[in-house]
């Protein structure tokens, strides 16, 4: 059979993020090591959980490691690894594409924007691309591998300038070499084929990956006699292999033990993100219910988390014997963001994701993470709790609908800006702190921006009582309060749905303006289902609002821009009886029912209504047509 050798282009996007790697993270070239080591151990770590199932695919070879070969005289280093390998397809597949859906369109962003500056090393560090680090310091990287299995093996190659060769090729043993011919350094730069360098950064960045790092190290070494006692001062060369890493689980460790540093490569190292964590758990339980987790916030939302495909969550092991990877059954969705790791010493090695799901044990340590996960939330200092409600509140709020046992812990955590907050946030404690005393529900509004709610017609009156509002502006929280209704026995309320109880309406003055409602009730039919009067104005003339239960016009646009069907709700439209526009239409209107400016007139308070809720008009040329013309008779008798 004749090997195949396919010259490919790179995709696009992988092209540009090379650059861009190369370019920024110049000055932390020493990391792609770290990156090449992790990839190595979660192939090790891959082949160990399909060893569960598959106890022949690991043949003779058992022993689990990372090599790394130095050679000085050629300039290059090899990383090898004897997991789980890949196959012709996977090469092409993983190397050459990048998966995240997300990185192709900011990439894209970026670029139009021609704003290089946004493409920091922490904004890269959340795509996770690893593997391209390696040519900031190589003008070559080879990659070898045979997959678990397969008889076959792959040979990638590319000197990074758009192109990547693949071919079949041979090889003995199971795994993934990578081999790097590495750039010319300069005199003070760092020599990655020098073995203190290479020392010094798996000490730093790979001391805890849980298989050991060998390196063949040149000792001087004292000439033993026949009997084993050193030879006078008679020294020899030898050659050792090395373990360069202590492998020591740093979950299993004293708090006390490890210093935020460690904590923060660990997390490099298991998220994949080169960015620092926001905080972490570290906690052992005994007793029952035993395990110890080391658990991290991210102090941003990967760009897959929302796509969900986030990949590296939480890792499962017992007794520090890695059992698989992003384990989703050790926490609910809404707190899908967090990584570590859990290790439960009376979890069964052979566990399947089928089983673990009815798992008791698993199920009591999920309960009992999330119960700490909140009370890590709650304790973190104001700024950072910000950042992380800034982050990912939105996906947070949704524990209010599924986690029925914590939902009053959740509500505390909630945070809002206000009508009174001048752009911060506030709780929902603070925010009952301050009601008013004969003010009984908690106000809130929803749109899409926070400018446009804060002025809305909607909250005139209860401005007018000095009633604070909540704005809300993240398509989530209608949703979630859904399921919340009350926080503190004080019961939530829409400002633009229903009315506003503390006002009432005159019923003689209603009668007055019942004829004039009802018809223009009539000649919008097709737009509104009622025409009353308002108790949210004050100085506006028309507002549209639901009725209560209806959904809000901004949950029907956000619904509509997901792409899902939804039928157009009619909406109310709120008149305000105490302004004088409205007593010289009611005038009109006496006068000569039949008067064509009444039907205009009717369109311009609906239209007036949209435009003072932020909405757009059908037919904006039809508006700006009417105002034209009664500006026009409105100016006839002026000197101006
Ligand atoms: P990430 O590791 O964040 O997914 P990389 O660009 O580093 O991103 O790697 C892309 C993919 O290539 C990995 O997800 C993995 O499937 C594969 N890969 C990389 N290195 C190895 C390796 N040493 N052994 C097996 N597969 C690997």
């Amino acid at each position: 059979m004749e090997a195949k050798k396919e010259t490919r282009q790179f995709k696009t996007e992988v092209q540009q993020l090379m650059s861009i790697i190369i370019n920024s993270l110049y000055s932390h070239r020493e990391i792609f090591l770290r990156e090449l080591i992790s990839n190595a151990s979660d192939a090790i770590d891959k082949l160990r959980f399909k060893a569960q199932t598959q106890s022949d695919i690991l043949g003779t070879d058992t022993e689990f490691k990372i090599r790394i070969v130095p050679n000085k005289k050629k300039r290059t280093l090899e990383i090898s690894d004897n997991g789980i390998g890949m196959t012709y397809d996977e090469v092409v597949e993983n190397i050459g594409t990048i998966a995240k859906s997300g990185t192709a369109g900011f990439l894209e962003a970026a670029t139009a924007l021609n704003k290089p500056d946004m493409l920091t090393p922490e904004l890269i560090g959340q795509f996770g691309v690893g593997f391209y680090s390696a040519f900031i310091v190589a003008n070559r990287v080879s990659l070898i591998t045979k997959a678990a299995g397969s008889d076959t093996a792959t040979k990638w190659e590319s000197t990074g300038d758009g192109s990547y060769t693949v071919e079949e090729t041979e090889k003995e043993t199971r795994g993934t070499t990578v081999i790097l011919s590495l750039k010319k350094t300069e005199k003070d730069e760092q020599d990655f084929t020098d073995e203190w360098t290479i020392r010094n950064i798996i000490k730093k960045h790979s001391d805890f990956v849980a298989y050991p790092i060998l390196m063949d190290v040149e000792k001087t070494e004292p000439v033993l006699d026949k009997d084993g006692k050193p030879d006078g001062n008679k020294t020899i060369k030898v050659v050792r292999e090395e373990t360069l890493n202590s492998m020591k689980a740093i979950w299993t460790k004293d708090k006390k033990e490890v210093s935020d540093e460690e904590y923060n490569e660990f997390y490099r190292h298991i998220a994949h993100d080169w960015n620092e964590p926001l905080t972490h758990l570290h906690v052992k339980l005994e007793g029952t219910t035993e395990y110890s987790a080391l658990l991290y916030i991210p102090s941003r939302p990967p760009l897959d988390l929302f796509h969900g495909e986030g990949k590296h969550g939480i890792q499962l092991y017992s007794k520090r014997v890695f059992i698989m990877e992003n384990c989703k059954e050790l926490m609910p969705p809404y707190l899908a963001f967090i990584k570590g790791v859990v290790d439960a010493p009376d979890l069964n090695l052979n566990v399947s994701r089928e089983i673990l799901q009815q798992d008791a044990l698993v199920k009591n340590i999920r309960k009992n993470l999330v119960k700490k996960i909140l009370t890590l939330l709650e304790e973190l200092d104001k700024d950072k709790y910000e950042q992380f409600f800034k982050e990912f509140g939105s996906i947070f709020k949704a524990g209010l609908s599924m986690d029925y046992d914590n939902r009053g812990k959740i509500a505390d955590l909630l945070r809002y800006k206000t009508t009174k907050s001048n752009g911060a946030f506030s709780s929902l404690k603070d925010y009952v702190n301050r009601m008013q005393t004969d003010q009984e529900a908690i106000y809130y509004i929803t749109g899409e921006n926070l400018s446009a709610l804060l002025n809305s017609p909607h909250l005139e009156r209860l401005k007018d009582k000095d009633y604070e509002v909540l704005l809300m502006t993240d398509p989530m929280d209608e949703w979630v309060l859904r399921d919340l209704h009350e926080y503190e026995e004080k019961t939530f309320k829409s400002a633009e749905k229903g009315d506003l109880d503390f006002e009432t309406i005159d019923d003689k003055r209603k009668d007055e303006y019942h004829a004039l409602f009802d018809f223009i009730k009539t000649s919008l039919d097709d737009k509104v289902k009622e025409v009353k009067p308002s108790t949210h104005l004050k100085d506006s003339v028309a507002c549209l609002s639901g009725d209560p239960n209806d959904m809000s016009a901004y949950m029907e646009k956000v619904l509509r821009a997901t792409g899902q069907e939804t039928p157009q709700v009619k909406r109310v439209l709120e008149l305000n009886m105490d302004h004088p526009l409205l007593a010289k239409i009611k005038a009109i209107y006496e006068r000569d029912k039949d008067s064509s400016v009444l039907k205009d007139y009717s369109d311009l308070l609906f239209d007036m209504a949209v435009i003072s809720g932020g909405g757009k008009l059908d037919n904006p040329s039809r508006f700006s047509k009417t105002i034209g013309d009664l500006m026009a008779r409105g100016l006839a008798g002026s000197p101006f």
